[in-house]
């Protein structure tokens, strides 16, 4: 199943009963690539550390980030960090 996490409502489902197992399962995120302005604060805050600048430029001139390598664990830190709401996170409970 396929949830979708919004980072404004995480805390509802890491609060839930199932929280700590949920921490552990897969996850992956989409990018808003018009809203990220690069500041870099969702690659300092992933733990797994998957995110990464790109090279490529979006409309505003900003590099937006991108995952570059599989290992997400949907914890939701970077849309939870994201001050202009450019990610969303999907958690993948098998
Ligand atoms: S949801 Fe967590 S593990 Fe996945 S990219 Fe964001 S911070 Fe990293
Ligand atoms: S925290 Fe948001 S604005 Fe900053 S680099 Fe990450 S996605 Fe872009």
């Amino acid at each position: 199943m396929v949830q979708t996490v919004d980072g404004r409502i995480i805390f509802s489902n890491l609060f839930c009963g199932r929280g700590a197992q949920a921490m552990a399962k897969k996850g992956r995120i989409e990018v808003f690539e018009q809203f990220c302005k690069s500041c870099g604060l969702c690659v300092a805050a992933c733990p797994v550390k998957v995110l990464r600048i790109s090279e490529k430029t979006n409309a505003k001139g900003y590099r937006p980030v991108e995952q570059f390598k599989e290992g997400c664990v949907g914890c939701g830190m970077c849309a939870m960090t994201c001050p202009d709401a450019a990610i969303e996170v999907f958690k993948i409970e098998e």
